[in-house]
């Protein structure tokens, strides 16, 4: 590599029009539209697009609402007009669910949900009026952890009032949260609390030990991982941080669940990059750390996965962060990279049951989508049946503003038919808002497939 590229960038330098030049090309400056360029240049992703205009056949929300301009505006269309002088960012950015869709169905691999996201940031920071409730609503929902914090030390009054007629008719009037949702129920012991009443890492380290013993593998294997339970996994469905904890020891994995904010999903979704920089910031630190002490990190939530694969990278610059984002997995995905878990499977039955299997856009995104229905493919008394590749619409918080309910339901349409089809009636997936959705959709029970495997294996 030569000295030129191992220097610093350097500023743009005003300069004078050469013999031959035209005054334009004097004029001609790179300009810094989304922020720092250095780090974080979007213009080649805006150069690669090439109109084909699949990226906005594959969005559920421009299938909807006919006010959307679809991502291909959003993206590189937008970064165009940026750049001209005093133009702004369309406010039509607030209503993309941050789906990521389009990101996989892009042929030329234009970074759209890297723009979106940095285009809502923009848009927030310089044009959104921060003492409008609209702010304010997205601030808090965006900050779940901060109430569920709250409210998991009073969790059943907290079922209470959240659920409390008038006091949900009159925080749609007032905040615009939705009344047509019933919030979900906060645990009366989180994750958190039940994994140090449990011993902690300490007794995970004494359980992979006597599994390690048991399945006759080398007592002393190097199978270490630190746990990314996130905020829903913490405080409101804990059994499903429980299974993920039970079949990785079963596989003799020691966990520890190292200090995590959230992962800043619902961060990007609303624009507020700072607060989600500020969470990466502690996520990283905790969990690099780890990492070059040789454990992988994993994740029951898809989003949460992808948030740290994808979206930590793409939009900060924090020490370690491409060790920790490429060091980071999806919980079933890590097993089956590892384990033989198609055989371990083979050889476990369940009691009858079936199933029908969203999978998230967040997991399609990752090449996650088939692994449960072909995981669970070959274990006895169980049926999976996928439920089409249609976004469920509630996209996190998206579905829960009042002014999104109606084009959340209309997106998960397709979603709710196809459950209602499928033979099952219980509802699988590996992602916490589409499982809400699904539910909301069709009353049906609603399992992540790591509670399934804990059925079965554990
Ligand atoms: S992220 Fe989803 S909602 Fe947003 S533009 Fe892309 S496909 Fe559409
Ligand atoms: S799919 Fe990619 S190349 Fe095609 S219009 Fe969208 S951004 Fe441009």
């Amino acid at each position: 590599m030569s000295d030129a590229e191992n220097s610093p960038p350097t500023e743009p330098t005003e300069r004078r029009a050469q013999p031959g030049e035209s005054s334009f090309d004097s004029a001609f400056e790179p300009v810094s539209v989304f922020g720092d360029e250095s780090t974080m240049d979007l213009r080649p992703g805006a150069d690669n697009c090439y109109k084909c205009s699949v990226c906005d056949t594959t969005c559920p929300v421009a299938a909807v609402d006919d006010d959307f301009p679809g991502p291909k505006f959003q993206g590189p269309e937008q970064w165009r007009l940026k750049r001209k002088e005093g133009s702004e960012i369309d406010d039509s950015i607030m209503s993309c669910s941050n789906c990521m869709r389009c990101d996989d169905a892009c042929p030329s691999s234009v970074p759209l949900s890297q723009m979106h996201n940095t285009a809502r940031g923009e848009y927030v920071d310089e044009q959104m009026d921060t003492l409008s409730i609209e702010y304010l609503r997205n601030r808090i929902l965006a900050n779940y952890r901060t109430s569920a914090w709250i409210a998991s030390k009073v969790p059943r009054i907290a079922n209470f009032a959240m659920n409390f007629g008038p006091g949900r008719w009159l925080m749609e009037k007032a905040m615009g949260v939705t009344n047509e949702r019933e919030f979900p129920a906060f645990a009366t012991q989180t994750f958190r609390a039940w994994w140090g009443e449990r011993g902690g890492a300490d007794a995970s380290r004494q359980n992979a030990r006597e599994a390690r013993e048991r399945r006759g593998d080398p007592v002393d294997a190097e199978k270490k991982v630190a746990y990314f339970h996130g905020c829903y996994s913490n405080y409101n469905t804990p059994e499903v941080a429980k299974a993920l904890v039970r079949v990785f020891e079963s596989f003799g994995y020691e966990i520890v669940a190292p200090e995590q904010r959230c992962s800043g999903t619902p961060m990007f979704a609303n624009g507020m990059l700072a607060d989600a920089e500020r969470a990466a910031e502690v996520n990283v630190s905790s969990f690099s750390d780890l990492v070059e002490q040789g454990y992988d990190a994993v994740a029951s939530c898809t989003s949460c996965s992808m948030a740290i694969k994808q979206e930590y990278p793409e939009l900060f610059d924090i020490d370690g962060i491409d060790d920790v984002a490429a060091n980071t997995f999806e919980a079933l995905e890590y097993l089956r990279i590892q384990e033989d878990l198609e055989a371990e499977i083979a050889e476990a039955s369940v009691d009858e049951q079936s199933f029908a299997y969203h999978a998230p856009c967040h997991a399609r995104n990752q090449g996650l989508d088939r692994q449960a229905l072909e995981l669970f493919r070959g274990l006895d008394g169980v049926a999976v049946e996928d439920v089409g590749d249609s976004c469920s619409g509630i996209s996190g918080t998206y579905g829960w503003k009042a002014e999104k309910y109606e084009t959340s339901m209309k997106i998960g349409e397709d979603m709710f038919e196809h459950m209602h089809d499928a033979a099952g009636d219980v509802g699988m997936t590996e992602c916490p808002t589409c499982a809400m959705q699904m539910e909301h959709g069709t009353g049906y029970e609603i399992k992540h497939p790591l509670q399934l495997l804990e059925e079965a294996l554990c």
